[in-house]
């Protein structure tokens, strides 16, 4: 960790944030993390002195959507000012340097900071035939990760590439692809930012929690922060009353559909999917893929590719509740709803993983209009 020159509130104030804005947001922080109302007070005083956070981002097989994600400011907000001022020593995509220059500059976080820096992994590990299949500057992702991973402080895998092989890892997964915490086993402090793309906000929440606590976040089983994978997404839904009511989009475009019910018969995802989306939201929190109109997909599951599909499927059903899904939600309140959501989800994701599951009723995928076929 650099010492920064004056501390991250004397860049943001430079930057024109006035402490109104800084306050919102740090309250704002103190709710994306879970934390109790006083809590905001300790992140603004923690953040007026801290130093700037070094950070190196190494991309391999991968999208670039995490970085879209990390880059996506429309409008100069705390939280991505706050994003900025990171020292970002080494980034492929973002960097001025080319080449020799831009490696070299990796080699000297590494050699110099040692223990100290943030190491950002956004794309998936290639292990097959050496790792041949994603080399930069002559060296394999694989080497690459052992060294720059091996000496930070701590791992931030970002996205569903980094963390769990992604769409490269996709059975049959031709090139061995992995997260990073399998190609790597072993590194200390890592952290699993999921999702296709990880939502920035919870870039920005993570770093602010480290830079209050000076500690990193509860994790789950999957290393993925609480905060933001602790709750099931559609417990969270704007939608869930039409579930709980029996109320469900049958097509696209149809009535229920326009009317706003629930998409869990086109596919949606959310009662196996462990995530803030629906609090956080995308762009700045204008809005999130359910309240679009599209089910969720459940990007932030691991394997979510494999074991989510077919994505216009509805989930199979919980024994004792029976095959007649309008019922499900009309008898879905206490018990039923939390049964549902428990039994469900344990039984859907575990044989899922076996790929045992064919959809009990498939709906075409909406054309570029929202409407189906
Ligand atoms: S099934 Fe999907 S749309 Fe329906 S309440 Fe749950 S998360 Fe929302
Ligand atoms: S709604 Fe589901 S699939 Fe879409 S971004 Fe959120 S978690 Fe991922």
């Amino acid at each position: 960790m650099r010492e920064g020159r004056q501390g991250l509130l004397a860049e943001l104030e430079r930057r024109g944030v006035t402490r109104r804005e800084f306050i919102r947001f740090c309250g704002a922080m103190a709710a994306a993390l879970g934390l109790p109302g006083g809590a905001s007070a300790q992140i603004a005083g923690a953040l007026r002195t801290a130093p700037k956070p070094t950070l190196v981002w190494l991309e391999f097989q991968d999208c670039a959507g995490n970085t879209e994600s990390f880059l996506r400011a429309s409008r100069p907000t705390v939280a991505n000012l706050i994003l900025d001022t990171i020292s970002v020593d080494y980034h492929e995509t973002i960097m001025a340097a080319p080449g020799t220059q831009a490696e070299e500059a990796l080699a000297r976080v590494v050699a110099e900071s040692r223990g100290q820096y943030l190491a950002v992994v956004e794309g998936s590990i290639p292990l097959a035939d050496g790792g041949v299949y994603c080399c930069i500057a002559g060296r394999t992702a694989l080497d690459i990760a052992k060294r720059v991973c091996g000496g930070a402080a701590a791992t931030i895998a970002v996205g569903t590439c980094a963390t769990h092989g992604g769409i490269p890892g996709a059975a049959p997964n031709p090139t061995g692809a992995v997260g990073v915490g399998e190609a790597v086993p072993g590194l200390r402090n890592l952290i699993n930012l999921t999702a296709c793309p990880m939502n920035v906000e919870n870039l920005t929440a993570l770093i602010v929690y480290y830079l209050t606590f000076k500690q990193w976040p509860p994790l789950d089983a999957e290393r993925r922060p609480l905060f933001a994978h602790g709750k099931l997404l559609h417990d969270a839904c704007e939608r869930r009353a039409h579930f709980n009511a029996g109320e469900f989009a049958e097509a696209w475009g149809d009535e229920g559909h326009c009317n706003g019910y629930c998409l869990f018969k086109m596919g949606c995802k959310g009662p196996v999917t462990f995530y803030n989306c629906p609090t956080i939201r995308w762009n700045e929190g204008t809005s999130w893929p359910v309240q679009c109109g599209h089910g969720c997909i459940g990007c932030a599951e691991p394997r979510f590719w494999d074991r989510m599909t077919p994505f216009y499927g509805h989930l199979p059903l919980t024994p004792g509740i029976g095959a007649d899904i309008d019922r499900v939600g009309l008898a879905a309140t206490g018990l039923v709803a939390a049964g549902f959501a428990v039994h469900g989800v344990t039984s859907y994701v575990k044989r899922a993983a076996e790929r045992e599951l064919p959809a009990e009723k498939s709906v075409p995928p909406p054309d570029r209009k929202g409407n189906g076929p």
